[in-house]
């Protein structure tokens, strides 16, 4: 049978699945604009001019090298599945690699413009300037991974540093992009936490909205789908059988002088046989496209697709006497009951109202009650 609510699972993704979906959505969208921009970085280089032959092819082959990292970026498209760990871990480097790739090259082309020009002129400082440009911007787009962040950082800061350190006319500049390295280690660190926690509070916000919906189409008491749940249901599974051109049984079930339960044995032991009511329904009609729902107080309907009235009857019959035959123990009394049952088959059209059926079959249902009750009566065919 299928349940009032499907489970949370079905609707929530596991927890690893949606912060994984997440990250790598955020970090392939994050990631593609930044080629762009250390073409850019190289063309104000070239601009600047006064670049000796080394730097100059190096400056030349890395924006071609940085137009394939974009293109290589562009078409790591994202996984479908994000429960595949293996294609996503194999995404996940790729996209980091390229990531890596162009953090290094561009270290490498500071480091050799820096070295080609010897002295602190236009063109080192614009690439050392390009080098905090793309720190800054490391550490507030690549929050999804810190470890990864940090390496980028790394790779963009260490081997200009290094060098820089070396001549006495640069340390001053190495000095400030290991200050500058600092800070963006600092702020790396704040806004990966910043992210993972706005992550987790927009997971926790998806349960919980998931947790609202099932509880709004459950009924508290017996668990079972409430009449809100039946309405969306029945529709639903009417434009179905209308599109399959199969036939729908209903049934209504009527528990017999509930009334009477309730005032001889109080209304805790009404609960309590509501409750075993419910389970005995969901016993009996339990096949994968079975609904059953609790549409007022003592009155229950189910919805049983694609099946013949022989298999329908069938099954209010056996859960009818199965409820008969039951004995309800509530503190020392020993509580019996019996139903009243109404039972239907349709196919639905366009002309049919699923209302009017409703009510052919609920009008079976007090023509049960009228012939004694504690039985099942055959609806009339539904004509439109
Ligand atoms: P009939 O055989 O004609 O259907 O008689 P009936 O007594 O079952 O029907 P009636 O509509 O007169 O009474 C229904 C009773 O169901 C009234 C109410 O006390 C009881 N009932 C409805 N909802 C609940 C509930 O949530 N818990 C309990 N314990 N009783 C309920
Ligand atoms: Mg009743
Ligand atoms: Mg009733």
């Amino acid at each position: 049978m299928t349940e009032a609510t499907s489970p949370l699972s079905d609707q929530v993704p596991d927890p690893e699945v949606y912060r994984r979906r997440r990250s790598y959505t955020d970090l392939y969208a994050r990631s593609l604009v930044g080629p762009m921009y250390y073409i850019v970085a190289c063309l104000m280089l070239l601009f600047i001019g006064g670049l000796g032959s080394v730097a100059l092819a190096v400056t030349i082959c890395a924006a071609v090298m940085f137009l394939a990292l974009w293109r290589l970026r562009y078409t790591n498209r994202l996984p479908v599945d994000f429960t595949d760990e293996q294609v996503c871990a194999r995404w996940s480097r790729r996209q980091w690699g390229s990531i890596h790739a162009g953090y290094i090259l561009w270290g490498l082309v500071t480091v050799v413009v820096t070295l080609d020009q010897g002295e602190l002129n236009n063109a080192v400082f614009t690439a050392s300037l390009a080098i905090s440009m793309f720190g800054n911007a490391a550490s507030t787009v690549f929050t999804v991974n810190s470890t990864q962040q940090r390496i980028t950082l790394a790779a963009l800061h260490w081997p200009i540093i290094l060098v820089l350190a070396i001549f006495p006319q640069f340390r001053v500049l190495a000095l400030v992009l290991f200050l500058h390295w600092i800070w963006c280690g600092l702020s790396a660190t704040r806004l990966a936490s910043e992210y993972r926690v706005q992550v987790e509070l927009e997971y926790a916000l998806l349960v919980s909205r998931a947790e609202v919906q099932a509880l709004a189409r459950t009924d508290a008491l017996t668990g079972l789908a409430n009449r809100h749940e039946y309405v969306s249901r029945l529709n639903w599974a009417w434009l179905s059988a209308q599109r399959n051109k199969s036939p729908l049984v209903m049934a209504v079930i009527d528990l017999d002088h509930f009334k009477v339960v309730n005032d001889v044995h109080g209304h805790l032991a009404g609960d309590v046989c509501l409750k075993h009511v419910a389970g005995l329904l969901k016993h009996h009609f339990r096949r994968a496209d079975d609904f059953v729902a609790r549409i007022g107080g003592e009155e229950f309907v189910a919805i049983l697709p694609s099946t013949t009235i022989e298999v329908g009857l069938r099954m209010c019959e056996e859960f009818r006497l199965a409820l008969a035959a039951s004995v309800i123990n509530f503190e020392d009394k020993s509580i019996k009951m019996t139903t009243s049952i109404g039972v239907g088959i349709v196919t639905p059209s366009a002309e049919i109202k699923p209302d009017a059926s409703f009510a052919r079959i609920d009008a079976a249902t007090y023509e049960a009650k009228s012939r004694g009750r504690n039985q099942t009566v055959i609806a009339a065919n539904i004509k439109a």
